[in-house]
């Protein structure tokens, strides 16, 4: 079968989202109302904040708001990979925080364990399954890189088996495996909207008011706290959490260091005993594939394969709209390169097609600021690796609105701000430039050009 004929029938839906266990939306902000505490985006980053607030003082009065529902944006949308990294990997936590790896690796141990801690103890059923990821190297060029990531993580205390084609297809089964890795600890699969959905569940049961349908429209100092001001009301408080991923903020900072840059996503039918019995994946681990520009693969619950990636689409001028959500081109593009990868697969269906928002950030890690005279904290710039480390965004805002002397307020991830993309048109032309030249590079055996290894030497780049 021709294999974008597989997508004819694919709903332009998020798998995730489309489920009978989806909530009905909550109400918006009835009207002018104060809190301790407000939080904007009902994303990870936002529920995370909200939750940790009300572990870490029950008596904080905390809202939070969100302009649509909660986890119905990135949160809701991804591959679900948790991952301990806090920085899109180990590779690029050496190049950018040199000095700190191992306090940095420490704190992402201790978020991912306090992610399965919490969703054990507060009972949310998000489908986690400890599985670890496959990194998997589909062309010659890429082994020897993907061999010594594998030793670079086994040397900084991760569970790692090397695995060459052979052990990599008794593991799951592409005729294009060459050789990779199977790291063991820290990274786990979810269902990301029932994570989200579970939050926000957690954070009623604890007392806080969460308000869907409740756009920020301004910040403004009031007296010695801040005023939230929304379509439905005005919100008075002491301090504000912004979680907003890369949708326009009014903290000009977040604007210069972040750009919304949309990844898609396919997910088939659930496949059938033969179906499975052909590619095995009996671990269900969670793979990527190891390109600049690479796949991110995954089983779900239910026995399909979600499959997303490789394009990171900036769009010129860089706006979140709508009809941006689904690309024809990328999803074709995508459902070509699955059978391609699963040839074994022909004639299986994709029933979702869909595309989020990620706020890439120049060192493709999270950054931290405070604005308002340290009454407004925000945690943005995850750039594709946020299903995890938001957690530990979360954290860090609130120990900059209410614990100083938090030592991972010394940490170099939290006190560099990430460097800022230039104003427009320079941004969106640099951006694109990038774009073709990581094509290029791919293309060219992995070989990077110029532009590329410019950008290397002043720790600068894009990615998903
Ligand atoms: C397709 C895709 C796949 C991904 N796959 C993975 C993966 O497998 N693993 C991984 O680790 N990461 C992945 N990511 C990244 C991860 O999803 C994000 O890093 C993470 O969800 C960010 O959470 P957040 O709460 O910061 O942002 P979001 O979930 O986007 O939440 C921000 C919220 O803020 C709200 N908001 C914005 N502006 C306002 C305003 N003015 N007023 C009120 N509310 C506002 C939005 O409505 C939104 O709900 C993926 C992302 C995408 C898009």
């Amino acid at each position: 079968m021709d294999p974008t004929a597989a997508l004819s029938e694919a709903a332009p839906e998020v798998l995730w989202l489309d489920s009978p266990d989806r909530p009905d939306v909550g109400d918006p902000l009835p009207g002018d109302a104060t809190a301790d505490l407000v939080v904007v985006g009902a994303g990870f980053t936002g529920l995370w904040t909200a939750l940790q607030a009300k572990e870490d003082d029950p008596s904080l009065d905390v809202v939070v708001i969100d302009a649509g529902a909660v986890g119905e944006q990135a949160s809701g949308r991804n591959g679900g990979f948790v991952s301990s990294s806090l920085t899109h990997g180990l590779e690029n936590g050496i190049a950018h925080f040199p000095r700190h790896i191992d306090r940095i690796l420490a704190a992402g141990r201790e978020n991912f364990d306090g992610i399965v801690d919490a969703v054990d103890r507060h009972g949310i059923d998000a489908h986690l399954e400890l599985t670890g990821n496959l990194q998997v190297a589909d062309r010659p060029w890429q082994l020897e890189h993907v061999v010594a990531a594998g030793e670079r993580l086994r040397v900084h205390g991760e569970k790692v088996d090397q695995l060459d084609g052979e052990e990599l297809r008794a593991q799951v089964d592409s005729p294009t495996y060459l050789g990779g890795y199977w790291v063991r600890s820290g990274e786990a699969m979810v269902d990301p909207a029932r994570l989200g959905w579970g939050l926000a569940d957690t954070c009623r049961r604890l007392g806080v008011r969460i308000h869907e349908h409740t756009r920020m429209e301004a910040l403004e100092r009031h007296g010695a706290g801040m005023s939230v001001r929304t379509g439905c009301g005005v919100l008075r408080c002491g301090a504000v959490v912004l979680g907003t991923n890369a949708f326009p903020s009014p903290v000009g900072a977040v604007n210069r260091r972040i750009v919304p840059v949309f990844d898609y996503v396919l997910a088939t039918e659930p496949l059938s005993a033969g179906q499975l019995a052909s590619i095995g994946w009996r671990n269900r681990q969670g793979v990527s594939d190891s390109a600049n520009q690479f796949h991110y693969y995954r089983i779900t619950a239910d026995d399909r394969i979600l499959w997303g990636g490789y394009d990171a689409v900036f769009f010129t001028g860089g706006r979140i709209t709508p009809d941006r959500y689904q690309h024809a081109a990328t999803h074709e593009k995508l459902a070509r390169h699955f059978f391609g990868t699963f040839p074994q697969l022909d004639g299986l269906r994709f029933t979702h097609r869909w595309g989020g928002v990620i706020d890439t950030s120049t060192r493709f890690s999270v950054g931290f600021g405070t604005a308002f005279e340290g009454r407004v904290a925000y945690a943005v710039g995850y750039t594709g690796l946020g299903a995890g480390a938001t957690r530990f965004g979360a954290r860090v805002c609130l120990d900059l609105l209410y614990r100083p002397d938090s030592e991972l307020l010394g940490l170099d991830l939290v006190r560099k701000r990430p460097l800022p993309f230039p104003p427009e048109p320079v941004r969106s032309a640099g951006i694109q430039m990038t774009r073709r030249a990581i094509a290029r590079a791919d293309a060219n055996a992995g070989h990077r050009g110029p532009w590329l290894r410019l950008l290397d030497a002043l720790g600068l780049g894009f990615d998903s």
